[in-house]
């Protein structure tokens, strides 16, 4: 039996539209996620073979293989979650107190998460998280799905960078896409998470 599986999507792709195309978010949902939840399955598949034979020498790239696809799963089963055809505007509440204080203000955030978003070489994400060990909020620039990850936090809001992301509606304008992006952010999901996180860490 497979350990992870492809979410269903809350509302239809063409609801993103006209900031995210339906077909962007078709193929991302359809074929990219799901090759990342196939790539965790077999991952796993293959380390028990490799347990079971004593074959060693396979786990650095078996690990690897884990984290990449698994953090894939994970951080596209949140981007989903994050977006909504209702969403847009700022948060509010707790999350928005967290935020003037450790950003200075909502603009000056915004501002940050998009420069590191629009920034990553390459291949990765921009992410808000919950950072358990210092109570506080920290905006992290991901390469990949997991490499630069600062190790306890807990993802909030993240915002995909990869080209597949946008280059089909957006071309080499990776800007304009994290800027279209805001008008689609839930920040009540957001304010779930920040919620849930900060009372498992306390
Ligand atoms: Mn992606």
């Amino acid at each position: 039996m497979s350990a992870y599986t492809l979410p269903d999507l809350s509302y239809d792709p063409a609801d993103l539209e006209p900031h995210l195309s339906a077909r962007v978010v078709e193929l991302h949902h359809d074929k990219h996620h799901a090759a990342y939840v196939n790539g965790a399955n077999t991952a796993l598949d293959q380390l028990d073979d490799a347990r079971r034979n004593r074959r060693w020498a396979d786990l650095p790239g078996l690990e690897r293989s884990l984290a990449f696809n698994l953090g894939g799963h994970v951080l596209h089963s949140m981007y989903w979650t994050n977006l909504s055809p209702d969403g847009g505007g700022e948060p509010t509440g707790a999350l928005r107190g967290a935020i003037d204080d450790t950003f200075e203000g909502f603009a000056s955030f915004r501002d940050l998460f998009t420069n590191v978003t629009v920034s990553v070489q390459g291949s990765g994400w921009g992410i808000l998280g919950w950072e358990p060990l210092g109570q506080r909020l920290v905006v992290q620039q991901l390469a990949t799905h997991h490499d630069n990850h600062l190790l306890a936090t807990v993802p909030l809001l993240a915002i995909d960078a990869w080209e597949h992301a946008y280059y089909l509606q957006y071309q080499n304008l990776r800007a304009d896409y994290v800027t279209a992006v805001w008008n689609l952010i839930d920040w009540r999901d957001v304010s779930r998470r920040f919620e849930r996180a900060r009372s498992v860490a306390a």
